[in-house]
């Protein structure tokens, strides 16, 4: 197996540590940064002082660090932002991106022609796929990244120890969730029943993960939530045994829901509910629950929605590339949903950039409400929006006492050259690539590169394995 990284594992910051009170030696001042957004109102004019693995103060215009610190770093070229928070992936479709079949086709036809390429997975193309993905996400600022992976053909049993192997080399933070797919074609489902496994399979792998990997509370590295695949490619016993095993264990519900006119369909027909009265029936109309898409709701469902405090990850591009629809973000919001961003897995999106995705946000749903939707909206979802459909209280702003991730974007490529308002040039300006961003205190991008990361060795080796996958 070749060696993707200069050391077998990246220094990962432990979470729920307490330390002593840190000497100034430890204290990072990001000193007068070009312009910051904290997601919360707070000025960070002065830039933000890290210390711990967590922002420790917020300074505003003119103020200075209470206490010395050791370090400094000079953020007068940069854009600071919350590190930018992914809800939505499924990583191993980094394996078929831009594949022709499907270039040009709406979502059923498109998984169809699909699921079977996909049923030929392996644990290394998994793991390939998986750092591509993940190092694509985190040199576009993105620093907390969900993705949920359905797929388990056989010798495929241990697919989320190895993302989690992913996660840890790139010194990321993830939710990893526990995907299934228990109705094939064979009882009326959409899968090849090759791709699909029993009940029980799934239930005593969920539970052998959330034993082995859930962290806790603040600074939690993985996270481990259950995740059924979507209505047409799972029995409603699976999705109310789920919920029970998710409340047992107060874990996350993840699933996908009313991403397409064609799944409402399906589930009038085949449930006789519509996709909410669907979800409600098997338990999932909590706060624990976040849904995938969430595009066609009725006024009265999105209501439901916001009652129960039942989160979406919204999908902008995926939604434009396969036609879904255009998610009612701002009634979501107003209802009380908490709303993220997710790019969605890469035969859908096939780029996993989220501050790209922020932009495609911005512009998706001005088009549904108007040019007044502000950038700074869109830049909410991305952050704090994202940590709330998450469960993370612990990330997404800028403030004292936050988790130290952060984005750092510098604005002299020839993109931006002409700009003015800084803020406004990262998203209008089609900003992609971060300079620096930093997880739990530590850098993980540095100059636009993964210190460490073979890229190179990388994309030759996952462009072979994914030839190999699409041709058999
Ligand atoms: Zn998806």
């Amino acid at each position: 197996m070749t060696q993707l990284f200069d050391s077998p594992s990246a220094n990962v910051p432990s979470p729920n540590l307490q330390s002593p009170a840190p000497a100034a030696e430890s204290r990072l001042w990001i000193r007068n940064p070009l312009a910051a957004f904290t997601a919360n109102g707070l000025d960070a004019s002065g830039g933000l002082v890290v210390s711990g693995g967590k922002i420790v103060e917020v300074l505003g215009a003119g103020q200075a660090p209470s206490a010395p610190c050791g370090q400094t770093f000079d953020a007068g070229s940069h854009v600071v932002l919350p590190g930018l928070i992914n809800t939505h992936h499924h990583f191993y479709q980094t394996l078929t991106r831009a594949w022709g079949p499907v270039a040009n086709a709406p979502l059923f036809p498109w998984l169809q022609n699909l699921y079977p390429v996909w049923a030929r997975l392996t644990p290394r193309d998994l793991e390939l796929a998986a750092t591509v993905a993940l190092a694509e996400l985190l040199l576009s600022g993105c620093t907390t990244a969900a993705d949920h992976h359905y797929l388990f053909p056989a010798g495929m049993e241990d697919a989320i120890d190895v993302e989690i192997g992913a996660v840890r080399r790139l010194g990321m933070r993830a939710t990893l969730t526990r995907g299934s797919m228990t109705l094939g074609e064979d009882d009326g489902g959409l899968p090849p029943q090759s791709t699909v496994q029993t009940p029980e399979a799934v239930l005593a792998d969920s539970e052998r993960l959330i034993r082995e990997y859930h962290q806790r509370g603040d600074g939690a590295v993985i996270q481990i939530a259950l995740a059924p695949c979507s209505p047409f490619s799972v029995t409603k016993e699976i999705m109310a045994e789920s919920a029970a095993l998710a409340d047992r264990h107060d874990v996350r519900l993840h699933t996908h829901l009313a991403e397409t006119l064609d799944e409402e369909q399906f589930c009038v027909e085949t449930f006789g509910l519509r996709t909410v009265d669907y979800l409600d029936s098997v338990g999932w109309l909590t706060d624990r629950t976040w849904l995938g898409h969430g595009i066609h709701f009725s006024d009265a469902e999105i209501a439901r929605l916001g009652a129960a405090g039942t989160a979406v990850a919204h999908c902008p591009t995926s939604n434009m590339r396969l036609a879904s629809g255009t998610a009612r973000v701002l009634e979501l919001e107003e209802a009380g949903v908490p709303v993220g961003l997710g790019v969605d897995g890469s035969a859908s999106n096939d780029a996993s950039n989220m501050i790209l995705e922020a932009r495609q946000a911005l512009y998706l749903q001005r088009l549904r409400y108007g040019a007044h939707v502000p950038v700074e909206r869109a830049l909410g979802w991305a952050t704090r929006g994202s940590a709330a459909v998450l469960g993370r209280p612990d990330l997404g702003q800028l403030a004292p006492g936050m988790q130290a991730d952060l984005a750092l974007f510098r604005l002299d490529e020839l993109r931006f050259s002409g700009s003015h308002d800084p803020l406004a040039a990262l998203l209008l300006c089609a900003a992609d690539r971060a300079d620096r961003v930093m997880v739990g205190g530590e850098w993980r991008v540095v100059d636009g590169q993964i210190p460490g990361l073979d890229v190179a060795g990388l994309v030759a080796e996952h462009s072979a394995a994914a030839r190999r996958l699409v041709n058999g």
